[in-house]
């Protein structure tokens, strides 16, 4: 199994790598600027090819993600916000294809009411747009899209939505998806039972091609299923328990995935016991398809689709 956590990345990126050891991570996800700001952090090539090698050459932090900065929006109906969320995405899939990241994991963004549907073409030319500009420096590096939790006009709230923006691509091959588990949860995907899990990743493999999931970002909920409210809880503390999370941790194609931790802790972000619970939740998961389908007791008053 492959824990991971989101760590601070700090100025030369490589004490990421040791603070996800400390934690027992195998994995890790790093901001590569402020979250929250515009402003890029610009790294000497040095710095970035320094990172490379030291990822490389790490025992066992096995791959880093980077996650995009919160504020870009795609679906901007706004001009000047959608050139600056492109430029600023292009920075940070730059920044992964020379720090050798494998993946840029990005939310699409809102609009804010406008609909869904005249979106869907900006959005999409504004991803490969970005791609593009980023393809000025040697490396490779996919973008990743995220699905959302679903508040106000989230763009990528649904499987449906996500096909759609890859659709609208020509499913271009530099694009994958990172799944989020307090979103899918809060958007109203069920994956609590075995049956469940295995539908949702038959439907993940029939919209996408199982080879574009990437990743996942492991949470829990602090907010009801069907809440649309993104706010991630400690595995075990939240709505979806660690019960809910297993049958999709050990689902046999998506369990050697990295699975990202991104739980408050104690404020701090992850801690080793958050990865520690979830490599119980995972070795709980996997247990779940040991068992033959005939032996195992029908689910009691429980809804079958
Ligand atoms: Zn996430
Ligand atoms: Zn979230």
């Amino acid at each position: 199994m492959n824990i991971g956590a989101h760590v601070r990345g700090g100025g030369s990126l490589i004490p990421s790598l040791e603070a996800g050891a400390a934690l027992g991570a195998t994995s890790i996800q790093v901001f590569v600027q402020s979250p929250r700001m515009w402003k890029p952090t610009q790294y000497a090539p040095e710095v970035l090819e320094a990172y490379r090698e030291a990822q490389r050459a790490h025992p066992t932090i096995t791959h880093t993600f980077c996650h995009a900065t919160y504020l870009i929006n795609l679906a901007s109906d706004d001009p000047a916000l959608l050139e600056r969320s492109r430029t600023a995405l292009a920075h940070n899939l730059r920044v992964g294809r020379l720090m050798g990241a494998a993946g840029v994991v990005v939310h699409l963004g809102s609009h804010k009411g406008a609909g869904f549907d005249p979106a869907v073409a900006q959005v999409a030319q504004a991803v490969q747009g970005a791609l593009d500009a980023a393809e000025s420096v040697p490396g490779a590096c996919p973008l990743l899209m995220e699905n959302a939790a679903g508040a106000g006009g989230t763009v990528g709230r649904s499987l449906d939505e996500l096909e759609a923006v890859l659709e609208a691509t020509g499913r271009d091959e530099r694009i994958g998806l990172c799944l989020d588990t307090q979103h899918l949860f809060a958007s109203g995907v069920d994956y609590a039972t075995v049956a469940r899990a295995r539908a949702l990743i038959r439907e993940v493999d029939r919209r996408f091609g199982l080879q574009r999931l990437a990743c996942w970002h492991l949470n829990d909920s602090k907010t009801p299923f069907g809440s649309n409210r993104d706010r991630h809880a400690n595995l075990g503390e939240g709505e979806i328990g660690a019960d809910g999370l297993a049958p999709l941790l050990g689902h046999p194609a998506v369990r050697n995935l990295p699975w990202l931790l991104e739980v408050p802790g104690d404020g701090d972000g992850p801690r080793a016991r958050d990865v520690e619970a979830a490599r119980a939740i995972h070795a709980a998961g996997q247990l779940l398809y040991q068992r033959p389908a005939r032996h195992r007791p029908p689910h009691q008053g429980e809804h079958h689709d």
